[in-house]
């Protein structure tokens, strides 16, 4: 397909947060992500031509060269933020890593939206990482849109379809759509709430471009174009589910307890006005923020948001950092100083960044909801808060037991300052958590995902020109360790030097050799607390 460069069509312009809607998309990959995210944006103007969201993804890869690894292994690692306006709303689509190595990455962008699509492969169901996104959701009563793409080609009955979503996940389904045929089979989409039957003016199964409004299934519009046989299943389908699927309802869906679905075609088109008209519809709009002593509201006067990503390398001819900054609340204006509470310090935010598909622009207004990304050097991380002048913590961003420890190992000893700088700086962007051990001066390192673990060596040879490699230990997960009585807890640390290790925060984690381990230890200390997750503050 060829990429034409558009104007971006999309202005975040005066519209209030009440009609902003911010969300991502999880599936597990192949599913169609790409393919659904380049559709809601051509849908929206915010691109001209398929193939751009792709395209977009190998130049941006083709910039820089530590991103030679995520070429080489065909995966994202870099998630991005993609703006745009239809019909009065805008939407703000924030990307999230398909590969499970990068989850955490997902995870803390998933605390930064309002709702999630998620995206099942009609034939294969609810799949390992779809389920595992789910359950963050979940944690967060994040409503879901579950979108059921491939109805093109040969997939799951639909009622089974819904059956193994409602169990699966135990939330409550409501069909808002149901698919007219598949595979060999296929005409189009059938939205029964409002009798419009959904096809290609072209060969069957073509892709959607006609909308023809009918009077229900006996319409011989339908009766006359569609093959007996899937007419009689549409009916049946159409009977069955809605005696045995709840009706919508706003208040569950809004609340994380029900998933309206909708059966689409992503390739094809299908699906796409549906969903993406429910989004504007039903909302949700910007939540309201959890954080130390209160929740954050959208409507407040004042200015806050909390970074929920930190990015290098957007541009390497700048060895910038940009933190992408979720609006709780206020009216943000460009050059307005701001409270970055952690350090206890103003930052005048002078160039902010507003994110459209095709290119950056500088950020004049931005509203609850938004995200604009503030370059900067390294003073702003992951969890950090910024207020007009409040003392307060947006909470809920989890820094996550590491699953996979390692020792590093440095190749030219005369580089253990610029290791050290470079592990730091990584570990402040989220792709990495250091350990200090207690005892001897080698850090661990961990990561959630094996994979992770490359990029750290790519990226501190390609931006601190330095050598390292990781050695095996014998640790292989790591509990941040708290009581409520200190001297408890100084006299265990002392006691358990050989297992203990300082977080970058200097927060004491112990370091277990095996879950067995984990339960033994926990056991024994009853008035210790061994924690898998950690608030980021
Ligand atoms: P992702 O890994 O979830 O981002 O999935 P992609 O969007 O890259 O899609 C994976 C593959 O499925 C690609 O070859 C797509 O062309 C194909 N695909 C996506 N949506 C559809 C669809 O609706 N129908 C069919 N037949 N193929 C699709």
């Amino acid at each position: 397909m060829s990429v034409i460069d558009a104007e971006p069509v999309a202005k975040a312009s005066a519209i209030p947060y009440e009609n902003r809607r911010t969300f991502a998309i999880i599936s597990h990959p192949d599913a169609g992500k790409t393919t659904l995210t380049e559709k809601l944006l051509l849908s929206g103007g915010a691109i001209r031509a398929a193939g751009q969201v792709r395209a977009r993804g190998e130049r941006r890869r083709a910039r820089s060269d530590w991103m030679k690894i995520e070429q080489e292994r065909g995966i994202s690692v870099s998630s991005s933020v993609m703006t745009f306006e239809r019909d009065g709303i805008v939407f703000n689509l924030l990307d999230t890593p398909g590969h499970e190595d990068f989850s955490e990455d997902t995870y803390r962008t998933l605390t930064a939206v309002d709702a999630a699509i998620m995206v099942i492969d009609a034939a294969k169901g609810i799949e390992a990482q779809t389920r595992k996104l789910f359950e963050v959701c979940r944690l967060r009563d994040i409503p879901i849109i579950t979108f059921v793409n491939k109805i093109d080609r040969e997939g799951r009955h639909p009622l089974e379809a819904l059956d193994e979503i409602q169990e699966a996940l135990a939330l409550d389904v409501t069909p808002m759509t149901w698919p007219v045929g598949m595979g060999s089979d296929f005409f189009g989409v059938y939205d029964w709430k409002n009798k419009l039957f959904r096809t290609s003016s072209g060969d069957r199964g073509g892709p959607f471009d006609t909308v023809k409004p009918v009077t229900g299934l006996d319409d011989e519009q339908l009766t006359g174009v569609v093959f007996d046989r899937v007419m009689e299943e549409l009916t049946e389908n159409v009977e069955l589910g809605s005696e045995a699927y709840p009706e919508f309802d706003r208040e569950a869906f809004l609340e994380g307890h029900m998933t309206p679905v909708f059966f689409g075609s992503a390739l094809r088109d299908y699906g796409i006005d549906e969903v993406i008209s429910f989004i504007a519809r039903h909302g949700p709009s910007p939540h309201s923020q959890p954080a130390t002593g209160r929740r954050i509201l959208p409507g407040e006067d004042k200015v806050s948001g909390f970074v929920f990503k930190v990015q290098a390398n957007m541009d390497p001819k700048h060895r910038d950092r940009i933190a992408f900054v979720r609006l709780c609340s206020g009216t943000f204006k460009r050059g307005m100083k701001l409270k970055h509470v952690r350090a206890s310090k103003q930052i005048a935010v002078t160039a902010p960044i507003f994110f459209f598909a095709e290119e950056r622009e500088i950020a004049e207004t931005a509203y609850p909801g938004d995200v604009i990304g503030i370059p900067n050097h390294g003073q702003l991380r992951v969890g950090d808060t910024l207020t007009e002048g409040e003392d307060i913590h947006v909470t809920g961003l989890p820094a996550f037991a590491p699953e996979v420890l390692r020792r590093v190992r440095l190749s030219d000893t005369m580089r253990v300052k610029q290791m050290r700088q470079g592990l730091e700086d990584l570990a402040e962007e989220g792709l990495v958590q250091i350990f200090k051990p207690a005892i001897g001066s080698n850090w661990i390192v961990g990561v959630v995902g094996v994979l992770q673990l490359d990029v750290v060596v790519e990226r501190l040879r390609q931006e601190y020109s330095t050598e390292i490699g990781f050695d095996a230990v014998q640790y292989n997960t790591a509990r941040w360790v708290e009581a409520d009585d200190d001297l408890v807890l100084k006299k265990f640390l002392e006691a358990n030097r050989v297992n203990v290790a300082n977080d970058r925060d200097d927060k004491p984690v112990f370091l277990f050799k095996s879950a067995w381990e984990v339960n033994y230890i926990s056991e024994k200390n009853p008035d210790i607390r061994f924690r898998e997750t950690r608030e980021i503050v």
